[in-house]
């Protein structure tokens, strides 16, 4: 079998690591640094955050585009060239960072540290009343890759979990619900809410006012999916009414937020900025590297993207 050729596009620094991974790991596929004024390339695979917008002119031969996060929401995907199938980054070690995001978070929430760091701000010591995990229920919303880890690793601290996904789902512990019919009965439940779930047309501006009514009042919001599922003048009116009582907040809309962004200094926010997880450049080399390798052996590609679903 010939060698193979995947294509990189990104930063050098973590280029540098790809390299020495596919040099050690893979002699079987050689690695290609992708420049705007190279002639067109010859390889099959293309790793890229962002491809190169003239695809088909830059790539003719391309038939896997390897994305390096988990979501796709970035990507032009009607742009891409017909033939090309889409793979999204899924990794252990962007998984478990996810889950200890949220961890974190849904901890900070159920031991109120939100209004405790406010308390200290305002030099007050006024104990709360400290609440089993098993009488607090945690709604995930999106039951994929990272939305299952994260529904079980809650499940094993105690909380009452449920969670909500476009189709049908069992998983032990958890109460899954499935479409938007059972969104409000799913929602019922939930003092505290995870959004875990990819930013398409039917998930943009999916957390408004209708959603934060839906939930029991004083509920604790967890955004980790993209800062477009919230509407945030409605997160802020559900703040400013005590409806939602605290957000803990990875991703924001217009990402840096300006200055004066109602969020970044809101009181019963926590912010952190776009790091819940990330993309270990060796593990995902490592990804890459057996995904190519099942796609030459003729194998179905895994966690391809669904291009009319957008996920
Ligand atoms: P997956 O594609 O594995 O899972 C997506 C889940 O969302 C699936 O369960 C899917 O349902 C569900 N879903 C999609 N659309 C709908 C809908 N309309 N109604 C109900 N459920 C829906 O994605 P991952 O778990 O790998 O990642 C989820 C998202 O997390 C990413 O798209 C990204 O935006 C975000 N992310 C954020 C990071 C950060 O640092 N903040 C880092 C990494 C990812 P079904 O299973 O039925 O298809």
């Amino acid at each position: 079998m010939t060698r193979a050729t995947l294509l990189y596009k990104s930063d050098p620094v973590r280029g540098a690591v790809w390299d020495r991974v596919f040099r050690e790991e893979a002699p079987d596929i050689a690695l290609e640094v992708w420049s705007a004024d190279a002639p067109p390339s010859d390889a099959a695979y293309l790793v890229a955050w962002i491809p190169p917008e003239d695809l088909a002119r830059s790539a003719p031969k391309l038939e896997v585009l390897f994305g390096l996060g988990a979501g796709v929401d970035h990507l032009n995907l009607s742009s891409l060239p017909p033939g090309v199938q889409l793979v999204r980054m899924v990794d252990p070690d962007l998984t478990r960072s996810m889950v200890e995001y949220v961890l974190y978070a849904v901890l900070a929430l159920h031991r109120d540290i939100p209004a405790y760091l406010a308390d200290q701000r305002e030099g007050r010591w006024a104990p709360r009343a400290v609440r089993r995990s098993a009488d607090r229920t945690v709604g995930v919303m999106g039951l994929g890759v990272l939305g299952r880890a994260a529904a079980e690793a809650l499940r094993d601290l105690g909380f009452a979990v449920r969670g909500w996904s476009a189709s049908e789902k069992a998983i032990p512990g958890v109460a899954c619900f499935a479409g938007p019919q059972a969104l409000p009965d799913f929602l019922g439940a939930c003092e505290t809410l995870v959004c875990l779930l990819p930013l398409t047309g039917t998930t943009r501006g999916l957390l408004n006012a209708e959603l934060f009514a839906a939930l029991p009042e004083g509920a604790g919001l967890v955004n980790v999916g993209r800062g477009g599922h919230v509407v945030e003048a409605d997160l802020l009116a559900a703040l400013g009414s005590g409806q939602v009582s605290a957000a803990i907040l990875d991703v924001l809309a217009t990402e840096p937020p300006a200055p004066d962004h109602p969020l970044l200094r809101h009181p019963r926010v926590m912010l952190t900025p776009h790091v819940a997880s990330a993309t270990h450049p060796d593990s995902a080399a490592r990804q890459v590297i057996r995904a190519i390798r099942r796609h030459r052996e003729g194998l179905p590609l895994e966690n391809t993207v669904d291009r009319r679903q957008a996920y």
